[in-house]
């Protein structure tokens, strides 16, 4: 039989986890291409760790080597064209065709979108952003800490949440907590809001518990960085001394570029099988845009890429073979939501459930914390 090629553009959460899975389910002979532009994995959830003081940049990232030890052919380069219709993708100028695609490049940041925004940093969706926010955070003896969702949509919906609280514990064990208000301004109207009242409020009342004030509906529109200002669109301005901030996200500008992209720039796609408007071409994870039926878009989550990745690596296999049973992604999802101090609460359910979400929030406890921690671990284990 000939041999097959499956590209897989990106190796992040969705990407590397559908290389994997193709790669075991594939025939030897056929080939699993992944392409990624960063030199290493991050696992992103550790961030919030990385920007609290409990993990180093070396602990939240490994390059792609492991990969390539299994049979997965790892090409480090820029995809600069995707031509969905000839299933062909550009890198670096070099041109790679597929049997199937698996587009799986997340979600840009661009912090150049509000004025005066990346020119203060403070971006803790980075590691270099983490880093800092994190150096300021251990020097600040008195002030204010602002936390800022500069724009909607944005990836992983507790993270804001979770990072307020995080570096409100940061600044309790450093005992100066009493002398820094710490604040969060949000462009959403509510936390955590496609998974229902009951897990907003609370989330609302986590926060609250930590003293930290919460203003919600508050979109960033410009960052007067020298004076350490901030302002919004409701007209309020704020001071900070230390910034931590989710920047405005875009699709990525090769997928905005392509007939992939839909009117918003995100990628639309079947929900369930996560397959494009072109066979055998299949999006997952930030880049897409799934609409649910109470009107608001799945959010952006690693928990979803993953789930994503796994149906669409069997479902190729699937196909690629001519047998076998296609997989379904169902829209099962669940978050933990860290509360520092060795404590999270856990949220699980159906996303995709009609007419809304399903979704339960379990009392906080040590043991979500234990859980996260060790789902990291077994995140290095699993995949590398
Ligand atoms: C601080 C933080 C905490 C988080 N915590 C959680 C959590 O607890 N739970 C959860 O479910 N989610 C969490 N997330 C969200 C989660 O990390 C993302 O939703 C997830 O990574 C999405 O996976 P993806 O494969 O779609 O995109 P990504 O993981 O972002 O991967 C996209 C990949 O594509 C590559 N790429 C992009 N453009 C190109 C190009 N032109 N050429 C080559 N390569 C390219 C990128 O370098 C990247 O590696 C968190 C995110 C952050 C930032």
């Amino acid at each position: 039989m000939d041999k097959r090629t499956v590209l897989v553009l990106g190796g992040g959460v969705g990407g590397l986890v559908a290389a994997s899975v193709l790669r075991r389910e594939l025939a030897p002979e056929d080939r699993v291409v992944l392409v990624e532009r960063a030199s290493k994995h991050t696992f992103w959830p550790s961030l919030l760790w990385l920007m609290s003081g409990s993990r180093k940049p070396e602990q939240v990232q490994r390059d792609l080597t492991p990969l390539v030890r299994r049979g997965i052919e790892v090409r480090h380069g820029a995809i600069t064209e995707i031509d969905p219709e000839a299933r062909r993708v550009v890198v670096d100028s070099e041109r790679l065709t597929g049997d199937a695609l698996v587009v799986a490049l997340g979600a840009d940041l661009v912090p150049d979108r509000v004025p005066g925004l990346a020119e203060v940093g403070g971006n803790f969706y980075t590691i270099d952003g983490a880093q800092q926010v994190y150096d300021q955070a251990s020097r600040l003896h008195s002030g204010r800490l602002a936390v800022v969702v500069a724009d909607v949509p944005f990836k992983c919906p507790a993270a804001p949440y979770e990072a307020a609280m995080l570096l409100e514990g940061l600044l309790r064990r450093r005992n100066v907590r009493d002398q820094v208000t710490v604040t969060i301004y949000a462009a959403e109207p509510v936390p955590m809001g496609v998974a229902g009242p009951e897990v907003s409020r609370g989330v609302v009342e986590f926060v609250q518990r930590h003293g930290i004030d919460y203003h919600p509906s508050t979109k960033l529109t410009r960052v007067d960085a020298p004076g350490k200002r901030l302002y919004f669109d409701t007209g309020a301005e704020a001071e900070f001394d230390v910034l931590a901030v989710v920047p405005p996200h875009a699709a990525p500008e090769v997928v905005r570029s392509s007939a992939l992209a839909g009117p918003s720039g995100w990628i639309p796609m079947n929900p369930t099988t996560c397959e494009t408007r072109f066979e055998n071409v299949f999006a997952i994870g930030d880049v897409t845009t799934v609409s649910l039926k109470l009107g608001k878009p799945l959010p952006k989550a690693g928990v979803f890429a993953h789930g994503q990745a796994e149906a669409v690596a069997h479902t190729i296999a699937a196909r690629l073979r001519g047998h076998g049973p296609e997989q379904p992604f169902e829209g099962h999802g669940e978050c933990f939501i860290e509360m520092g101090g060795g404590m999270a609460g856990f949220a699980r359910g159906n996303f995709y459930a009609e007419p809304t979400p399903r979704v339960q929030m379990y009392r906080a406890g040590r043991h979500w914390h234990a859980a996260k921690v060790a789902f990291e671990r077994n995140w290095w284990r699993t995949w590398f």
